[in-house]
């Protein structure tokens, strides 16, 4: 016998089950499962997968088999049906088909349709007499050639649509519905006329021909372009195939006692357990979607919320209503999920034609996941598994109203979430002076650096030209939780004329615009944003979660506010404080360079000493904010010159308030100058050659924290050193930093215990991990710099091409964003081993921007990790996805 290529269901039977959707389609496996469970799906058959797999392969061929197959599931519907496909004159009874595509995962209007499949001059002729209503018998042959025409023959739908345009001036018609049998058949040669000008063949009267080249058409649909691209941008493989369902229609036009709808089982936009859904009487699916009719609501209750007074379904038809409402309980009930169903009453009998997992907003998601663990349907797991870590995002930041209209200026990286709108600036400065006079301001600038922090923190959000995921503006707006869009290339700034250039429209400063992190979108002028709300629910989802994961949450995080953000999301410590971060206060920034431009060891100190009571109120306040978890403080790490002006007017400045000549300044930045910075003289290099800075810093923590300690705090300080590469550099700076806290503490009289330990942010440091256990007393991943050096690509560059690179299919993913698990995670691997091998129980985190991407957390579960460190507007997702990783599994939907 040969393989089976169709499944039948109908007639309270079916041969596959809602299991097989990898064989079936999403869509014909949920028709199998309705039949099996007694609803009433109008019957049909599906050709699998495997035939479009076979069709692709053999470039238009079917496998042996397939034929017979199709003729005898087509008997077995005629049976159910009680009437012949394509019609009999002797039992005045006609079958007619809809071929639908159903591929494993939706494609929603990706791949063909072909409705009223089987019509031709002899059955509708049938039709007309079976049901006593030409004018409908003819409006279906109409839609059929038109569809048929358009879908199978590539005759464009407007040759149809002309033609019933000029009839309706030639004969004073306005609309569709003004049309009459007559009108319809007059139509009809010229349709079919239309279709044999255009192919050069006549229009096929008989349906199997019909049959066969409607399947055709949507296995062909499958490898059109329109659908190739969706693949790729939704990681579905060209390999899976589309399956066909071949179908009795059933019809919702055949009167007033006629109607088809589409519905959710719960409100899809706020999660509440309450029925809705919109229909129209007397017409068929497309109406309900093409916009032209206004549909209907379904429930009374939905009747009430809306302004239009139409009449609902509920009220016009009670049984009816009372039906679809069961099996909206049965649905749910036997997926437990919410589903988004469609169904047609044809003549007083309601038809369920499709289930599927409803697609729902964030706040919907996670109500529906909640209600439905305390309704017995779900438990708490399943919960956790069914939202999406990412998405929590919607909830965490302020999101433009999608209802709004967009003038789109242009597409950038979506850097960090959120949306606000205000007035452009150019520079840090101005931003700093606009916001000082109460103006709201986006930041637009080529790139960001250190220096433009506090114009970065007035702002409402910032777009860059250049940089990616993890450029400067990306890392330092997220954590801010700002929205950002970096890397916008088709948009040039220039900041000396003060003017942005996007789409042809120049804008000045002080013009309005709206940036969509999310989305990576800015637009012109204001779009209005609404407010995130954090429910009840999000809550009883993240002590769910809290309750399962294994793997720990930190924030990186160095200002007071940043901190507390990320206490109030769930955050169980600091596993990055970035102290660079914190010289670049007016204030502060001028001891900085002082220490920078000082020509010994001596005068860096006395510029050091300035700077050391900033810090020590700095240390304090994180460490009290974060009473009773660890903060792991990073010593400084960037180079030097970055502290340095390089406008005329700030060298002017400088050199003025430090006493010295701008040529000075000048002078020194010169000889600060490398040709790759990001390789050269930063982390734990300033150290050896500068032990005083790391010195200070280190006084400054454990003088606030003695003070802290005599004040009764408990807290848990780690002292953290970058970019070693070998031991002897943690050796010797460990040897300082614990020289100098241990003399602080004594001279302070308060006894308290403290770790030190480094960043693993290099490959060698990745190798040597063992070696470097032998010091260090904790390890932290600095993932984007590990990125950086093991690919040899820069983080602050890279963002240029690495989309062409994903565009071209080089790459599938931006490994700044979601970590390299072949490369950068086999490093994190050995590096783990060994430094555990040599410090049994030695604490490993990972603090690069991957600490907050579900997909590089679940494999920092897998790898062993004890905890991960992220912005504090990702602590949420973080928490939900180390969940999600401690349960295993996919994470399982039927949509
Ligand atoms: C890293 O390199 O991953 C890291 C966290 O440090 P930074 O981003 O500050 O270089
Ligand atoms: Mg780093």
């Amino acid at each position: 016998m040969s393989q089976k290529w169709t499944y039948s269901f109908g007639g309270g039977a079916a041969e596959g089950r809602s299991t097989m959707r990898n064989l079936l389609g999403g869509k014909g496996a949920n028709l199998h499962e309705m039949s099996a469970i007694g609803l009433s799906v109008p019957p049909g058959f599906t050709l699998t997968t495997e035939v479009c797999t076979h069709f692709v392969a053999s470039k238009g061929d079917y496998p042996d088999g397939l034929n017979d197959q199709v003729n005898a599931a087509i008997a077995k519907l005629e049976t159910i049906m009680g009437a012949p496909f394509g019609g009999g004159a002797d039992e005045g009874k006609v079958l007619l088909l809809s071929v639908r595509s159903g591929a494993r995962a939706s494609m929603p209007g990706m791949m063909d349709t072909v409705l009223n499949l089987g019509l031709n001059d002899e059955a509708v002729e049938i039709l007309a007499a079976e049901t006593g209503d030409g004018r409908f018998a003819y409006d279906s042959y109409r839609r059929f050639v038109q569809m048929f025409g358009d879908v199978v023959l590539g005759v464009d739908h407007y040759h149809f649509e002309d033609l019933l345009e000029d009839y309706k001036l030639d004969h004073a018609l306005t609309l569709d519905t003004d049309l009459t049998v007559d009108d319809w058949k007059a139509l009809l040669p010229k349709y079919i006329g239309a279709i044999e000008k255009q192919t050069g063949n006549p229009f096929p009267q008989d349906p199997r021909q019909q049959l066969w080249a409607a399947i055709g058409a949507v296995f062909h649909s499958w490898t059109n372009k329109r659908a190739q691209t969706y693949r790729m941008l939704h990681d579905i493989s060209d390999e899976w195939g589309t399956a066909v369902n071949v179908q009795a229609m059933v019809f919702g036009n055949m009167g007033d006692d006629s109607a088809t709808g589409v519905c959710f089982t719960r409100n899809p936009s706020t999660g509440e357990n309450m029925f809705y859904g919109e229909y129209l009487v007397n017409a068929q699916g497309e109406d309900v979607v093409a916009g032209i009719r206004t549909p209907q609501p379904l429930s009374n209750s939905e009747k009430e919320r809306s302004s239009l007074h139409l009449p609902s379904l509920e009220e016009l038809m009670p049984k009816l209503y009372a039906e679809l409402d069961d099996v909206r309980h049965a649905l749910e009930r036997h997926y437990s999920d919410m589903q988004d169903m469609e169904f047609t009453i044809q003549k007083g009998k309601l038809w369920i034609l499709q289930t599927r997992g409803g697609k729902r907003t964030t706040k919907a998601a996670l109500k529906i996941a909640v209600d439905m663990v305390s309704e017995g349907l779900i438990d708490s797991n399943e919960a956790i598994r069914r939202i999406e870590p990412s998405h929590l995002d919607q909830l965490l930041h302020p999101t433009l109203d999608p209802k709004a209209p967009r003038d789109i200026l242009g597409q950038g990286l979506p850097a960090s979430p959120g949306a606000a709108f205000g007035k452009l600036v150019f520079t840090a400065k101005a931003a700093e002076e606009w916001a000082e006079r109460g103006e709201a301001v986006i930041l637009a600038r080529v790139e960001t650096s250190p220096e433009d922090i506090s114009g970065m923190h007035v702002s409402k959000g910032i777009i860059t030209t250049r940089g990616g995921m993890t450029s400067h503006a990306a890392v330092v707006a997220r954590g801010m939780g700002k929205p950002c869009i970096s890397g916008m290339g088709d948009i040039t700034v220039n900041v000396k004329d003060k003017t942005l250039t996007a789409m042809g429209v120049v804008l000045k400063e002080g013009d309005l615009v709206t940036v969509d992190g999310s989305a990576g979108q800015l637009m012109r002028g204001t779009v209005p944003t609404v407010e995130p709300e954090f429910s009840g629910d999000f809550g009883t989802l993240m002590g769910w979660a809290d309750q399962v994961r294994r793997l720990g949450v930190r924030a990186n995080a160095e200002t007071p506010t940043d901190a507390k953000v990320a206490r109030g999301f769930g955050a169980q410590g600091i596993g990055l404080a970035r102290t660079e971060h914190m010289f670049f206060d007016p204030e502060r920034i001028i001891h900085m360079r002082e220490m920078i431009l000082a020509s010994d060891e001596q005068a860096r100190r006395v510029a050091l000493d300035k700077l050391l009571p900033y810090q020590r109120q700095d240390f304090s306040q994180l460490l009290s904010i974060m009473e009773g978890l660890p903060v792991t403080i990073r010593l400084l790490d960037p180079p030097l010159h970055e502290f340095l002006p390089d406008q005329p007017a700030d060298i002017e400045n400088v050199a003025k308030a430090l006493g010295v000549s701008a040529e000075d300044i000048i002078r020194r930045s010169k000889d600060l100058h490398e040709f790759n910075p990001m390789l050269g003289h930063r982390g734990c290099r300033l150290a050896i050659t500068y032990p005083e800075i790391y010195e200070m810093q280190t006084r400054a923590i454990f003088e606030a924290a003695a003070d802290l300690v005599k004040s009764g705090h408990t807290i848990y300080p780690e002292v953290m050193i970058p970019l070693v590469a070998d031991r002897e550099e943690l050796t010797r700076l460990k040897a300082l930093v614990v020289k100098t806290a241990d003399a602080v503490l004594a001279e302070q009289g308060v006894e308290l215990s403290y770790h030190v330990g480094t960043m693993i942010e290099l490959p060698r440091a990745a190798l040597q991990a063992g070696e470097i256990a032998k010091d260090a007393e904790f390890f932290s991943f600095g993932t984007n710099d590990l990125t950086q050096t093991t690919y040899g690509l820069s983080r602050d560059d890279a963002g240029r091409f690495l989309q062409i690179y994903r565009e071209k299919g080089v790459m599938q993913f931006d490994p700044f964003v979601t970590i390299d698990q072949a490369g950068v995670g086999e490093l994190v691997k050995i590096g783990t081993e060994r430094g555990r091998a040599e410090r049994p129980g030695l604490k490993v985190g990972i603090c690069g921007e991957h600490g907050g991407d579900p997909a590089s957390i679940h494999f920092c579960h897998d790898t062993g990790l004890d905890y991960v460190s992220c912005s504090p507007y990702r602590v949420p997702i973080a928490r939900l996805a180390a969940a999600q990783a401690a349960l295993g599994g996919d994470v399982k939907t039927n949509a």
